[in-house]
């Protein structure tokens, strides 16, 4: 019988037209955003506020009363009130005891309070139904319907009915509700809105003091070192030659970096022994942002690309292809095709097209929308087996470049090698490892240790 009700319930909106009054408390910038959106989508609303003066910025279709009149009209209340101004509540618990009071606050720092503020409400009043939704939205978005990026609505609460009907709410206004089960996931749900692109943060900094690095590197190599020497002026290095350096020696060892983790696990792995001992916490943490690193590694390829295309037109090269044909043709003498610099140079080329063309493909199955239609085996088949042999293509790339000079003693500067050169330490070292793993005595207890199988078993039968 209970069940047919609810499900009468969650029709109705749909099928007649009449919606239940929803109650906002606070008339603030939120409350008054949501209850705009909600007129629109047919609910009759009711603001209870300090003030019941009529304001122009309430919208025209809402009633403003007192808290304790507005409460009674509604079964659902949406407190749009700051959480420090939660304690006026109390006085009204008799009049809110079995509604459903939907807190959408949010705080100003991460775990600000020892509680969260959904619990924080269930506690000032025990009689009510208290659900968490809406605080991952924002007042602008609601307001002026730009809600592409923010569709999702986290929901939470332990009353299962009152759960169900702001869930309705949410999809009558035309978002997405996400159940993220009961009042203790409120927490989580409060720290959402505060996270500043939490994964991003270590392959950012990274890339930035690797930058940092390589451009000061640069700097001594190719522009002081001939100012000093040969009183040259390489000074418009800065613009276009030392990026076109340092993004494909970012993008090299951002690629490593992705790869590295998995070996170091597969190493730690077969010391131990297990796989039901926890990685150290510095390894998961890597592990986790392995996609955000590829992705910052795919962009620093995509920039290398794009400086590689403009070399042509650019003066200095221009001057110094002009100034080899003028002295070729001063001294009258053409210099012979030397085919092992074109083989360098060609196979150079081939391996960086494809080292590309793949990483891209990395890219493109990372994305969410590729990612949720092949199944697992095809995600791993692409991320690590393609993944591994454009790690391979590109540190091959990076190798021929060097050609005939690759390691020579005459290409150090103040002792210093070329950059290129640093950027292999990891990549080779990824690589080296990475075959040595695949030998058959390594790989095979390694299989079985991911299989469950541990060396001293824990717990023996
Ligand atoms: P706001 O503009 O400062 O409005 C808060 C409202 O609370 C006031 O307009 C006032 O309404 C009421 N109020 C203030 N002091 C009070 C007191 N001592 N006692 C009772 N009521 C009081 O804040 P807001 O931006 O609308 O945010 C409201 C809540 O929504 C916050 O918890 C916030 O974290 C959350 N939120 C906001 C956004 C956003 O984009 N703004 C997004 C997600 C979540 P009356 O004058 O009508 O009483």
């Amino acid at each position: 019988m209970n069940k047919n009700s609810s499900n009468i319930m969650a029709l109705a909106p749909t099928t007649s037209n009449k919606r239940e009054t929803v109650c906002i408390f606070g008339t603030g910038d939120f409350g008054r955003a949501l209850g705009h959106k909600m007129i629109q989508s047919g609910y009759p609303v009711v603001f209870g506020s300090r003030s019941t003066q009529a304001s122009n910025l309430i919208p025209k279709d809402a009633e403003v009363l007192s808290h304790a009149e507005a409460a009674q009209k509604a079964t659902i209340i949406i407190i749009a009130i700051q959480r420090e101004h939660y304690n006026f509540l109390t006085s009204l618990a008799e009049i809110l005891h079995g509604k459903v009071l939907v807190d959408i606050s949010n705080n100003l720092k991460l775990n600000q309070y020892p509680e969260s503020n959904a619990e924080y409400l269930a506690q000032l009043v025990p009689g009510a139904k208290v659900v968490k939704a809406f605080n991952t939205v924002s007042a602008w978005a609601l307001q002026s319907g730009t809600l592409d990026a923010s569709r999702q609505v986290f929901v939470c609460g332990d009353d299962m009915e009152a759960k169900q009907m702001v869930m309705d709410i949410v999809r009558a206004l035309g978002l997405t509700p996400l159940d993220q089960g009961s009042l203790l996931a409120a927490q989580e749900i409060e720290n959402y809105p505060l996270q500043l692109f939490p994964m991003w943060k270590f392959p950012i900094l990274l890339s930035l003091g690797l930058v940092a690095f390589f451009f000061f590197y640069c700097l001594i190599r190719d522009i002081i070192y001939p100012y000093v020497y040969e009183n040259k002026d390489f000074s418009f290095f800065i613009a276009i030659s030392i990026p076109n350096r340092i993004c494909p020696i970012l993008a090299l060892i951002l690629l490593a970096l992705v790869y590295l983790p998995g070996v170091l696990a597969a190493i730690i792995q077969l010391y131990r022994g297990t796989k039901y001992r926890r990685f150290p916490d510095w390894l998961d943490k890597w592990m986790l942002c392995r996609k955000q690193l590829g992705l910052v590694a795919l962009a620093f390829a995509s920039l290398h690309v794009l400086f590689t295309l403009v070399i042509p037109i650019r003066s200095f090269v221009r001057w110094r292809i002009s100034s080899q044909i003028v002295s070729q043709v001063l001294n009258n003498k053409t210099e012979p095709l030397n085919n092992t610099n074109a083989w360098l140079s060609d196979s150079y080329l081939a391996l960086g097209i494809l080292g590309f063309f793949l990483f891209v493909l990395l890219g493109i199955t990372s994305l969410p929308s590729v990612s949720n239609n092949v199944n697992w085996r095809e995600f791993r088949f692409v991320q690590s087996k393609l993944g591994y042999l454009t790690l391979i293509l590109c540190t091959a790339h990076t190798m021929v470049y060097g050609g005939k000079w690759f390691l020579s003693p005459s290409s150090y500067r103040w002792y210093l090698p070329s950059a290129y050169m640093l950027s292999l330490i990891v990549p080779c070292a990824v690589l080296v490892v990475k075959f040595v793993l695949i030998f058959p005595c390594l790989d095979k207890p390694l299989t079985r240790i991911r299989q469950g199988w541990e060396r001293n078993p824990q717990y023996s039968e």
